[in-house]
Order: C-alpha cells, then structure tokens, then sequence
C-alpha cells in the first residue's frame, strides 16, 4: 500500500545497544564525579523542571492535546499541576530526606552509634507509558534527582507528540550529562534494557513488566513496576447515591476517558440496587457530558487506532454486545467512544478478563453487598480497590480483607493527589511504589552505618573462648 515506506520508515531504529551502553558509560563517568550527589546539583535540577512547566505550560498542553485530544483544563490538573507540587514538595523536603536517620543500637555493640544514610544508586533508567505522558515520565524522573542520580528518561513512543516535547526540553532546561531522554519504541527500549542500570523504573501493563523484570534480573537491577489491573468499585445501597455516581464518572470517564491504571474498571453491587445505580449514572453522564457524549468536548478520545480496534472488540464479544444498558455509540475515524454501561456480563467475557483501559464499564451484580469481597479477591490483585457505603463494618472488613496497592473508600482517584500516602501496586499490579518521599526512597539505597570508637573493646567476644567467657 502506498502508506507502507512510510510506516517502515517510522519503525526505523533510532539507536542500538552499543549507542545505548555509550550512553550508560558516559551517565555513569558524570555520577562518578559526585556532581549529581550534591544537594545543590539536585535543586538546580528541580528548579530546570519548575522552570520547563511554569515556561512551556502551552506547549505542553498542545501535545497532550495532539496525542490523546486531552482538555486543556484536565491536562493542567492531572499532569502540569501534579508534576509542580511534586517539585514543590521535593525543594522543601530535600534537605530533610537526604539527612541520615539515626538508629537504635544495642548492648552488644556498646557504646555505639547507628544512623541509615540514603545514597543514590548510580545511573538509572525511567520507562513510562502514554496515558498521562507527561507526569508518569516527569514524576519518576523528579524522584530519580532528589535521590541524586543519573537518570535516562524513555517516553512512551504512543504518545509521540509529548515524546518529542520531553526531548526538546530537558535538552533546555536539565543537565544533559547527567538526565537524559531518550525515544523509541519496542527496539530501542530492549536495547536500553540490555544495559546494566542500577535500578530500572517501569510504568505499564503486566506483560511488559514481565519483559523489563526478566531483562533486569540479568544484572541483578531492582525494579519498581507500576503496571495495571482490573480495579473494582464495589457500590453499597447504603449511599449517597448522588454524590457516589459523580464520584465514578470522574473516576472513570474523566480520567482520560477510563485510560486509567486506576480508573473503576468493573462496578459490583447487589441485584436489587443496580436498576437505581444504572439510572442515577445515565443522568449523571448526562449532566456531565450533553445528551451527546460523542460531541462533549470534555472527554478524552481513544489514544491510536489500535486500542480502539482492541476496545471494539471488547464491546463485540457476542458474550457482551447485547448487555449494553447506556451508551455504545462508537466513531472509528475520531477515535471517540462514548461512556459504555453494560450490565451482568459473564465472568469469563474479555470484558470481565482484561483490564480494560477505556470507557467501557462492566456492572456485575451480587447478592449481598458482602459477596463482592470474595469476588475480588478470586481476582489478581488491583492496583486500587475503591468502596462506596455509610456501613462501618463493611468499610473494615473491605480494608481488612481485601489486598490492593491503595484503596480509597466514598471517592475515586483522589488518593494519587496525598503524597503521603505510598502510590504502587501489589502482586499482578506491580511492585514497589512512590511519590512524594517514597519517590526519594524508591531511588535511593538505604546503607545501614555503625559508628564506634576504639574504647570499651571487650575481650569476652574474642577467642580462645575460655569457660569462664561461655559462661557469660
Ligand atoms: P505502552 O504501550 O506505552 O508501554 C509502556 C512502555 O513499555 C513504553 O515505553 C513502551 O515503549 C514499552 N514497551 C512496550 N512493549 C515493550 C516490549 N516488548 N519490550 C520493551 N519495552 C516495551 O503502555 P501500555 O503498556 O499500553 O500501558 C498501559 C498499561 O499501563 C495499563 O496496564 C495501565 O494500567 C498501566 N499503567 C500503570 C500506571 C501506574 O502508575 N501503575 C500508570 C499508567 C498506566
């Protein structure tokens, strides 16, 4: 076909392994001059991405707008105004995280002192995914440089517009000896991950974590995998149901149009309540987005072709096509889906198997409320489990009883904005986590140091170990 060289030629490898183990050594020679150790090195780094967001805000609205149609108004919240307060957060915190923490030591060393000094790793390696490719790539890369390391940043090749802009600016505004990005596709992130890094962090789905795990234990690199999952809001009858309907559609439709890792992906309620719930949400998404959701300019599209085919034939599984309750409409060349409702869909449904990614939104009815405990957990581990109730005893028993990464009960979502909370997965949903000082932690080793002076050396530890020392 006449797009064919084209599309060759956009598959061309941009660099090899042997470019991309130069690069590891060069990363490596400028953390070995300690400059990325220094506290101020770090603070001029943050400071460079303040400076790159309050600067060229527009230019990176305009790309996220280019990849995915993001709103201007949820692009500035979900990604511009995240990645700020994390810097924010970091120049505060800064000095306090790098500070030692004293330990306790015990009569067996005494007299002694301990303390838990953080160190950098070396040169490590950022991997991020295109539904929010500009915090998911920024954020990292912030706890990357608080922790003072080098850091090779590679965007998602999905979101290529926000790709090419993260290139263009850490080129002006970071240190490019030290922070680094570097674009590409499947190629050049296996040539990337064939090099030796001292700690490897990956955002996307489960099967890719597979690749950078397998590729990482070569080298004995840690990891943090933060992948996805099916997360599942489980809807009591004991609710505020207007505010609990406006509270998924943010968390579903809102967010990126449910490209979301912790976007509600399936809704369990109990079979007496869903024919209020299914209503109250085809009002809700109304008043959201018009009697026309596929007209609503505040909805994200479907990011490529591909997911798009690949949310198609969610939607068309015969197992499904004809539990659709609200929505359904489709639009191929816009790349537009509208919010999707579909009711009781089997188990064993693509829909009910996958992690679905986008606006479709599976309801799934139980018996009794408490059913839905047993349901999740027969399921891999979410990355969040969301629950909506007044019932004290059900909020401790979900807490209690079902195993997450997070967990937010009456809301969606907002549990990414307290960065005192660690964000990560478990199980399936990944391993390892961050934000604010976790961030710091997640890059940073933790090196155990004892202190003691030549005084009060004891002979009894020493041998020939005479009975009077054993019976001691
Ligand atoms: P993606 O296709 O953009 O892949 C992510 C990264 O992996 C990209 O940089 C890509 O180049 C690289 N990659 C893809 N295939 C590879 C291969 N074979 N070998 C080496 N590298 C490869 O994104 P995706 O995987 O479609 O992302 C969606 C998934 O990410 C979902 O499962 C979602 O839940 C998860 N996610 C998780 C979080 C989180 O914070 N936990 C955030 C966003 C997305």
């Amino acid at each position: 076909s006449a797009n064919l060289p084209v599309m060759m030629e956009e598959k061309k490898q941009t660099f090899d392994a042997n470019e991309a183990a130069w690069l590891v050594k060069e990363l490596n020679e400028s953390f070995r001059t300690g400059k990325t150790k220094s506290y101020e090195w770090r603070v001029s780094q943050l400071k460079g991405i303040e400076k790159m967001v309050v600067e060229r805000e527009k230019d990176i609205c305009e790309a996220l707008y280019k990849d995915l149609s993001k709103p201007e108004y949820e692009a500035f919240v979900s990604e511009i105004a995240m990645v700020k307060s994390s810097c924010e957060e970091a120049l505060k915190e800064l000095k306090q995280w790098m500070k030692p923490e004293k330990a306790k030591t015990s009569m067996a060393t005494y007299p002694s002192s301990a303390e838990i000094v953080s160190e950098p790793l070396g040169a490590v390696l950022v991997i991020s995914t295109w539904n929010y490719p500009f915090s998911l790539s920024v954020k990292p890369v912030i706890g990357a440089i608080t922790a003072g390391n080098a850091v090779v940043l590679k965007p998602s090749e999905i979101a290529p517009a926000t790709s090419s802009l993260l290139s263009k600016l850490f080129e002006e505004y970071l240190d490019r000896s030290a922070v680094r990005v570097l674009e590409g596709g499947v190629l050049e992130t296996t040539a990337l991950l064939d090099q030796k890094w001292d700690k490897i962090f990956y955002t996307g789905s489960p099967r890719v974590g597979r690749i950078v795990m397998t590729a990482a234990a070569k080298h004995l690199t840690p990891v943090v995998l933060e992948l996805g999952g099916k997360c599942p809001a489980v809807i009591d009858s004991d609710v505020d149901l207007q505010v609990t309907v406006r509270r998924i559609i943010a968390g579903k439709w809102q967010l990126n149009n449910g490209q979301a890792c912790i976007s509600v992906d399936y809704i369990i309620t109990t079979k007496e309540f869903a024919p209020k719930l299914i209503d109250a949400l085809r009002k809700g998404i109304e008043e959201f987005f018009g009697t026309d959701p596929m007209e609503s300019k505040d909805i994200s599209c479907i990011v490529s072709s591909n997911h798009f085919s690949r949310l198609e034939s969610l939607m068309d599984d015969y197992k499904v096509f004809n539990k659709i309750v609200v929505g359904g409409q489709r639009n191929q060349k816009k790349l537009k889906i509208a919010p999707t409702i579909f009711l009781d869909v089997p188990g064993d449904s693509q829909l009910m198997q996958e992690e679905i990614f986008g606006p479709l939104l599976p309801i799934i009815t139980v018996e009794n409320v408490k059913d839905s405990i047993d349901l999740i957990n027969s399921k891999p581990k979410p990355l969040t489990a969301y629950l909506f109730t007044n019932n004290e005893k059900l909020k401790n028993n979900f807490v209690q009883s079902v195993s997450s990464g997070g967990m937010v009960i009456n809301d969606t979502v907002l549990h990414v904005t307290v960065s005192s909370l660690p964000f990560g997965g478990v199980g399936e949903s990944g391993m390892g986590s961050y934000h604010g000082k976790f961030s710091f932690d997640a890059f940073s080793h933790k090196k155990a140091v004892l202190y003691r002076s030549f005084s009060g050396d004891a002979s009894v530890r020493y041998p020939p170990y005479t009975p009077e020392k054993q019976k001691l």
